[in-house]
This record gives C-alpha cells, sequence and structure tokens, in this order.
C-alpha cells in the first residue's frame, strides 16, 4: 500500500482523530452485535499505546441532519467500547462546537472521548470544507480506519483529511492489501466470483474482474440477463431487459473466460414455502423462476475453483436468504473453504452468506465494507483513501 499508516507517524503526547465505523446495530439502547467496534480495537489499542490520547468519530444510521436525535446517538457504542477496552470512554454531546473543543482539549494520554454521530450535520455528507475544518481543529493527526465508509466523499472521511496529517489504520490497511490482490498482480488462476440480484449494479466490477482474471463465474440473478442474452427463456425469472444487449457485448468480449450456471433451482413462486425442482437453463417451466444455481452448475464452477490460487467473490449465487435457495451459495462458500486458494470476500451479502455456511474464519480475507469493496473491485480510487499523505 502507498499510503502512510499510524506505524509512519509519531504520535506520542499528540491527540488522535480517528474516523471509526461504529455505524453498529442497536436495540433499547444496547449495542446488539459489537463485530465493527472489535474491528477498529487494533488501531485503537495501538495509538493509545503509543502515549497519544484519542478522539474517535464515526456516523451511525441516516439521520435527518438537523441535530441531535437520540434514535440515532452513538451513546450506547461509547459503553459498548469502554467495557471492550476496560476503561471508561467520554461521550461528547455533539462532534464540533466550543463544548467538544474543550473535552477534546482536556484530554490526557490514553484518555477516549466518542463525538457524537457525524451526520447530525447536513455538512458531514455535503463534505463541507468549514465543516471538516471544525473537526480538524480537535486533533493534531488524522487517523482514517473505516473502510466501510471510504467511497464516500464526506466531511469525517476526506474533508478533514486536507487539513491534517493523514494516515491509516489497520483495519483499512488490511482491507486495501487483501481487495488490492484482486487488482493489482494477482495470484493465477485467478477465479472471481459474481452474483446477486442485478447485472446494472455490478457493470464496471464485470468489466474490471474481466480484464484481471482468468475465469469469471457468474451466478445468481445477474446471470438470468447473461442466459436470456443467450436465447433461453428465463419465463418469470429475473432478468433485466434493459441489460440483455449490455451483457451480450460482455460475453462477445469475454469468450471463454466467462462461465454461467447451465441448471437451476426454480420456483413456482417466490417464496421461501414455494414448491422447486431442478431443471436445466434451457427448461425452465412457464410460470417458474430461477432462485438458485443448480449441482450440475455447482460441480462445473467447483472443477475451476479447485485448481485457482485467489478467488474474490461478491453476490450471492441464489436468493440465499430462504433456506430451500441457499445451498447453491453455501456450496461455493464450502468449495473456496476447501479450495486452498487465497479466498477475499466482499462484503454485504457475501460477508453474511460466509458467516452462515460457518465456514468464514477460514477465508483469508472477509471484507468489512460492501458498497466500499464493490467500488474498489470496479478499479475506483476510493475518496477516504485517496485524502490519505503518500508514503
Ligand atoms: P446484490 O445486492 O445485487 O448483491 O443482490 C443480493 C440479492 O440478490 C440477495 O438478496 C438475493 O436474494 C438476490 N438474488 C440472488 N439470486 C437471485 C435470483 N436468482 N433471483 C432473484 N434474486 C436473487
Amino acid at each position: 500500500m502507498n499510503k502512510k499508516t499510524v506505524r509512519d507517524i509519531d504520535l506520542k503526547g499528540k491527540r488522535v482523530l480517528m474516523r471509526v465505523d461504529f455505524n453498529v446495530p442497536m436495540a433499547d439502547g444496547v449495542v446488539t452485535d459489537d463485530k465493527r467496534i472489535k474491528a477498529a480495537l487494533p488501531t485503537i489499542q495501538y495509538v493509545l499505546d503509543q502515549g497519544a490520547s484519542l478522539i474517535l468519530m464515526s456516523h451511525l444510521g441516516r439521520p435527518k441532519g438537523t441535530g441531535f436525535d437520540p434514535e440515532f446517538s452513538l451513546k450506547a457504542a461509547a459503553e459498548a467500547l469502554g467495557k471492550l477496552l476496560g476503561k471508561p470512554v467520554q461521550m461528547a454531546p455533539d462532534c464540533v462546537g466550543p463544548e467538544v473543543e474543550a473535552m477534546a482539549q482536556a484530554l490526557k494520554p490514553g484518555d477516549v472521548l466518542l463525538l457524537e454521530n457525524t451526520r447530525f450535520h447536513k455538512e458531514e455528507e455535503k463534505n463541507d470544507l468549514a465543516f471538516a475544518k471544525q473537526l480538524a481543529t480537535l486533533g493534531d493527526v488524522y487517523v482514517n480506519d473505516a473502510f466501510g465508509s471510504a467511497h464516500r466523499a464526506h466531511a469525517s472521511t476526506e474533508g478533514v483529511a486536507r487539513y491534517l496529517p493523514a494516515v491509516s489504520g489497520f483495519l483499512m490497511e488490511q482491507e486495501l492489501e487483501y481487495l488490492g490482490r484482486a487488482t493489482d498482480n494477482p495470484a493465477h488462476p485467478y477465479v472471481a466470483i459474481l452474483g446477486g440480484a442485478k447485472i446494472s449494479d455490478k457493470i464496471l466490477v464485470v468489466e474490471n474482474m474481466l480484464a484481471k482474471c482468468d475465469t469469471l463465474i457468474i451466478g445468481g440473478g445477474m446471470a438470468n440477463t447473461f442466459l436470456a442474452a443467450q436465447g433461453y427463456a428465463m419465463q418469470d425469472s429475473l432478468v433485466e431487459a434493459s441489460s440483455v444487449e449490455t451483457a451480450k457485448a460482455i460475453m462477445a468480449k469475454a469468450g471463454g473466460k466467462l462461465l454461467l450456471p447451465v441448471d437451476a433451482v426454480v420456483a413456482d413462486k417466490f417464496d421461501a414455502e414455494a414448491n422447486s425442482q431442478v431443471v436445466d437453463v434451457d427448461k425452465v417451466p412457464a410460470g417458474w423462476r430461477i432462485m438458485d444455481i443448480g449441482p450440475k452448475s455447482i460441480e462445473k464452477f467447483g472443477a475451476v475453483l479447485k485448481a485457482a490460487k485467489l478467488v474474490i467473490w461478491n453476490g450471492p449465487m441464489g436468493v440465499f436468504e430462504m433456506p430451500k435457495f441457499a445451498e447453491g451459495t453455501f456450496a461455493i462458500a464450502k468449495l473456496l473453504a476447501d479450495s486452498g486458494a487465497t479466498t477475499v470476500i466482499g462484503g454485504g451479502d457475501s460477508a453474511s452468506a460466509v458467516k452462515k455456511a460457518g465456514v468464514a474464519k477460514k477465508m483469508t480475507h472477509v471484507s468489512t465494507g460492501g458498497g466500499a469493496s464493490l467500488e474498489f473491485l470496479e478499479g475506483k480510487e476510493l475518496p477516504g483513501v485517496a485524502a490519505l499523505n503518500d508514503k
């Protein structure tokens, strides 16, 4: 990685302003899943061990941007972090303003202050530079460890980096290193797997992956549009009619690199309790729809995965939220776990699929950022990364 990290600067006695992703699920004022808080701990602990004080900031949910709203307060996150650190974490009433500035000034080495939700100010999402400057006055150094928000040019992820020395934390560094394996000098054979509902959301990823990988496997609802472009009757399956021509062009360019399902689990309605059967993709019965890839497709994809040195996966192979149609997705997860390849899982649905399949720990890397990992795989430079100081 060509960006500076916390290891590259002197933090002793400094006030470190750090963007984290504490956008955690909460119920009744308590954090119900502290995974994202735990993911930031290595950087938090390192900064404190260097003799710095720490000012943390994050967004939570989608408040209106018109000031404090208890529903979107980060207070419960401060309590959860305090428990993990074994010491109190102070909670600020806001993320900018004289009272918060005084609290930041009063911090001693080892102290931790969590700012209130940055999205209580509409200036955050507008990347308003006067607001970013106000955030920057709180610290001497800026650290970004919020990979999941790095695809957004907001004041706390991008603007603030213009006013302070700006470096990455360990989580950000790890994400960029592993996802970077998909885009810079990948190991071969390199297999990319894309799935999910729509091709229109992932055209750029398809094109970028095709340029880099040896084989691109496409499953999920996305595959239907390619199969329709080959002339198969998809009946009631999800097909994006407006993307059929794009699919044709991609197939013409991809040649033998592109692998599509040859059979499917079809259902007579979009329902967890629907009747289902396995058919070849040229035999989807009228009134039925494709819900998952079938056993022959799993075998076909598995043969390629066995030989792979690097596999990148983004998007489920079927409607995996319904147990009856989750088998294809889980089978791919297990094939990856046993492949011996470096396996990198994009965030969002694929991350929850490997977890549900019980094989998350066997993956080389499971990204914490859904949207961010997808934009990274499109080959875009993420604004929150671009803003950091070069090595
Ligand atoms: P995405 O957000 O584009 O990655 O899409 C994820 C969604 O795609 C999941 O909610 C799946 O249920 C859905 N999906 C996967 N395969 C199919 C399919 N064959 N038909 C309809 N939806 C699907």
